[in-house]
């Protein structure tokens, strides 16, 4: 049944607590019968961090998949990654998802990361409820977290819960909707306790019960009314919360902690409860026929529409998580895969646990399931083979660092390219290619630690030995002023001629991006010759005359030209092009771009002092810095070559205790005396090369 199905991520701040977390959700659901902490201290790691390397580092780089069932409903739960580097994987899992658990830290309360997923949640409008976590903690606070809710993220927490006792003499949790308190026993918790609440809590859990039952009511009339008949049942706060949450009006706050095994059970009653089901969510898609767009409706007996958010290559072969929207698929069943027209026949179909699996023969609407042996891309539309439909894309930001990465022989370079191929397949933020001039492969990402992980990777699952050079900025250039080309291509070898002649300008973009207008009259220039003098300018951009870096948002006008009867050519007109940027590009005032990160750090209070230093002297400028119980997060704005190797200083300025994260932000202009170096030390290198 669709109304018991719930497809939910798990998002969190790095170390709040979310691996924890799902590995007690696996557990109480009976998905797992032990339970393993993280960080791998006993040697097996939490089932959630399936490949080596997270086990390792206790970080949880890929979205585990997987299902449980509580109560009667089916909750498939995608383990989402928590650093910022990753992000492509949170917003590829919150495409698919319909609700989400933000866990947050009782000392920590909103941190950075918190903040970040805050963002994608809304740019997917994605409901959500919260779980504060680690309330088992000295120094825990819940209300601040509440207060930081409102006040840093704009949301509307609406407290469920309030702890028996806090820190170290946390017991259980008060019930706000049911009155009763909550002890959890047996020897992992798993044994929920209902009895009355402690004499002592009394007035205070009657004060916020009121506030519940304050902000629940504006979401329901009925509720209001049963209010005033004092007549309120636990079922109508729960539809109202509902209404909230769904509309995302409401963030419905509970309490507890992972690990000391306090108040999963209440949380997982609160997703099936108040989180959506497929069927309450709307789904459309774009038509590529009429250009409109579609309303995908849950009903098994409709055409397939499903979406495959991620790959992974297994021994078994290509690994294809999809989610289903519309219609049902079973083994045999024909697809069309919308972007390449091409057509697949359906193998195995199974549903996941972390990196086992369960053969199933067929899924539904709201289903998520992975298949076997599908040639396709993350980010793909899967439909019947009659339906021409297209679910919106995902947000990918363009990678900022790359490297330079060489095998030690022929056989070690064939390894890595299939390593490198099956990466960039998998994950759209990291690219590789061979640089034409230098004949090295580079790759790219969307910083160090993205780049660290898949040259470990590479290391591990393909045993090739790799050496890697520096961390290279992905600089842009630009112009800065408009100039005047006038360019003749004239070449008289022997038999047929080559002749183009074009006339213009090149000028900035307004619109920050490559633009071509014609402006020839009279057929100066044969209009079948016109996409040919595009091309040849497009060709120049690709690798600017200064660094060799793209050239961004650069503006062709093209006023007029000349032709030949028969010595022009398509060739002919190209090369002019080619000519004619040559010539302008000097004089239109040649820049270069640099990407600027947003950097946030968080780091006890007692270092701001310095930290604030270290961005500074990085020609960082701060752009906030808030405190937040005993830490401050610094916002600023810094160049990302200035970057490099900051894990470490960071590290050492507060003895491990901060953290940072960034993002990139725009690209602005390289000051001139750093422009003058870099030009100069390419031109040092050119020569050396000959
Ligand atoms: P993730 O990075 O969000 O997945 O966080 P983890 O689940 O890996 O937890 C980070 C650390 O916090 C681990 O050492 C956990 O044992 C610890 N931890 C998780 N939940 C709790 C909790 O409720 N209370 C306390 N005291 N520690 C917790």
């Amino acid at each position: 049944m669709l109304e018991n199905i719930r497809n939910i991520g798990i998002s969190a701040h790095i170390d709040a607590g979310k691996t924890t977390l799902s590995e007690r959700i696996l557990f109480y659901t009976k998905r797992i019968h032990t339970i393993h902490e993280v960080k791998g201290k006993d040697g097996v790691g939490a089932k959630m961090d399936s490949m080596e390397l997270e086990k390792e580092r206790g970080i949880t780089i890929s979205s585990a998949a997987t299902h449980c069932e509580w109560k009667g409903y089916t909750i498939n739960l995608i383990d989402t990654p928590g650093h910022v580097d990753f992000t492509i994987e949170v917003e590829r899992a919150l495409r698919v998802l319909d609700g989400i658990v933000l866990v947050l830290c009782a000392v920590g309360g909103v941190q950075s990361q918190t903040i970040t997923i805050d963002r994608q949640m809304r740019r997917y409008e994605v409901p959500c409820i919260a779980f504060i976590n680690k309330c088992d903690r000295v120094g825990a606070d819940y209300l601040r977290v509440l207060a930081e809710l409102r006040t840093r993220l704009g949301r509307n927490p609406i407290l469920m819960q309030i702890p028996i006792g806090i820190g170290p003499e946390l017991t259980g949790v008060v019930d706000l909707v049911t009155m009763k308190a909550n002890y959890f026993k047996g020897k992992a918790g798993e044994t929920v306790e209902e009895g009355p609440i402690p004499e002592e809590m009394l007035e205070v859990a009657h004060k916020k019960r009121e506030e519940l039952l304050d902000q629940a009511s504006m979401f329901s009339d009925e509720l209001m009314e049963a209010i005033f008949e004092d007549k309120v049942e636990p079922e109508l706060i729960y539809q109202a919360l509902r209404m909230g949450t769904i509309r995302r009006e409401a963030l419905p706050t509970f309490i507890g902690s992972a690990y000391k095994n306090v108040g999963v059970q209440p949380l997982l009653d609160g997703i099936t409860r108040l989180l959506p089901s497929p069927s309450d969510v709307l789904n459309t898609a774009n038509d590529l026929v009429t250009g409109t767009e579609v309303e995908l409706r849950p009903d098994p007996s409709l055409p397939f529409v499903g979406y495959a958010f991620k790959l992974q290559i297994t021994p078994y072969g290509q690994l294809t998580y999809l989610r289903t929207y519309q219609g049902s698929l079973k083994k045999g069943d024909e697809l069309l895969i919308q972007r390449s027209k091409k057509e697949i026949r359906v193998g195995r179909i199974v549903k996941l646990h972390a990196d086992e699996m369960e053969d199933v023969e067929c899924c539904g609407p709201g289903d998520i399931v992975a298949l076997f042996g599908v040639d396709c891309y993350s980010g793909d539309t899967l439909t019947h083979p009659h339906l021409s439909l297209q679910l919106g894309s995902i947000h990918v930001p363009e990678p900022v660092v790359s490297l330079s990465i060489q095998a030690k022989d022929q056989k070690a370079q064939i390894a890595l390219s299939k390593a490198l191929n099956r990466f960039a397949k998998e994950d759209p933020t990291f690219r590789s290619y061979v640089d034409q001039e230098t004949r090295e492969t580079i790759i790219s990402g969307m910083g160090e630690l993205h780049l660290e992980i898949y040259i470990e990777r590479i290391k591990r699952e393909y045993s090739v030995e790799v050496t890697t050079g520096y961390p290279q900025v992905a600089y842009r250039e630009a112009i800065s002023r408009g100039a005047p080309f006038d360019y003749t291509h004239k070449k008289q070898t022997g038999g047929a001629g080559q002749y183009g002649r074009v006339i213009g300008v090149i000028e900035p973009s307004e619109r920050g991006e490559f633009e071509f207008e014609n402006q020839v009259k009279g057929g100066n220039i044969p209009s079948e010759f016109i996409p040919a003098v595009e091309k040849g300018f497009r060709h120049c951009l690709e690798k600017g005359p200064l660094l060799g870096f793209p050239v961004m948002g650069v503006k062709v006008i093209l006023q007029d030209g000349q032709a030949h009867s028969v010595d022009s050519s398509e060739l002919a007109f190209v090369q002019a092009a080619q000519g004619a940027f040559r010539q302008a590009y000097p004089k239109a005032g040649p820049v270069i771009l640099e990407p600027i990160m947003k950097v946030t750090v968080e780091s006890p209070s007692e270092f701001q002092g310095l930290v604030m230093g270290s961005l500074s002297q990085r020609r960082g400028i701060i752009l906030s810095s808030m405190e937040s119980g005993t830490h401050t997060v610094i916002e600023a704005e810094v160049p990302l070559s200035e970057m490099f190797g900051y894990a470490n200083v960071l590290r050492s300025l507060t003895q491990g205790k901060a953290q940072f994260q960034m993002i990139f932000q725009r690209y602005a202009l390289l000051p001139e005396g750093l422009m003058a170096k870099l030009v100069a030390e390419r031109q040092k290198e050119k020569a050396k090369k000959g």
